[in-house]
């Protein structure tokens, strides 16, 4: 099976390089830019699943190697319990459309200030979609918990990681390095998920 391909529907090549280590050489594997493919994807589904699947079922038709070519995709988000699982698939612009990480973060501060401690529990998820040269459709989901710091927290990472103190460690995901983070984080549960799957369908 060495000529098999994934295509990863996102243009993330930090994305891609995270799933290459977790899934070894066997596969090549390229962002839908280097495979050639130029869709706009409009995720309006109601869940990170549906936006997962939506994203692989756009690409689907633009692939030209469909015997050999695995199409994967992602969708990932922060969940408050207090805010009734906000933002959610909104994550990415939860302050408006074109929100920097900053905006989203204050405005996500704003909306707790008044909550204790004991009430910001919140969970990352990641939703990975798989579609196989065989047409099975597949898709997994990788959860962290965690609570919602009182302020911005450490330096690294991006997103809502200075916001995000995981369980765990008690630490946000901006104070760990970026392999401590990935040893554990949602995208790596969801991501080591997918590449099992992978190899028990391709090796079965
Ligand atoms: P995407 O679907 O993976 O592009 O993620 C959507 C949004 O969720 C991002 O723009 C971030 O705001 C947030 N997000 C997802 N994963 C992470 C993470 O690991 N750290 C911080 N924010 C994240």
């Amino acid at each position: 099976m060495s000529n098999n391909k994934i295509i990863v529907a996102t243009g993330n090549k930090d994305k891609v390089k995270e799933i290459k280590d977790e899934i070894g050489s066997s596969f090549e594997m390229l962002t839908m830019k280097e495979a050639g493919i130029d869709v706009d994807i409009v995720e309006d589904g109601k869940t990170f699943e549906e936006n997962a699947l939506i994203k692989v079922r756009t690409i689907k038709p633009y692939i030209k190697d469909k015997d050999h070519t695995i199409l994967m995709a992602d969708d990932s988000g922060l969940c408050v319990d207090v805010l009734n699982g906000a933002p959610g698939i909104f994550s990415a612009r939860y302050a408006g459309p074109n929100a920097t990480y900053l905006d989203n973060n204050q405005k996500l501060l704003d909306a707790m200030k008044n909550v204790p401690p004991s009430k910001r529990d919140a969970e990352f998820v990641c939703s990975i979609a798989l579609i196989f040269p065989d047409g099975e459709e597949w898709t997994c989901r990788g959860v962290v918990h965690g609570k919602i710091a009182m302020d911005i927290t450490g330096h690294d990472g991006f997103g809502y990681d200075p916001l995000f103190i995981e369980n765990q460690s008690g630490l946000t995901y901006a104070q760990m390095s970026l392999e401590e983070k990935n040893k554990i984080s949602h995208r790596s549960i969801a991501v080591a998920k997918a590449c099992e799957k992978i190899k028990s369908k391709i090796n079965a």
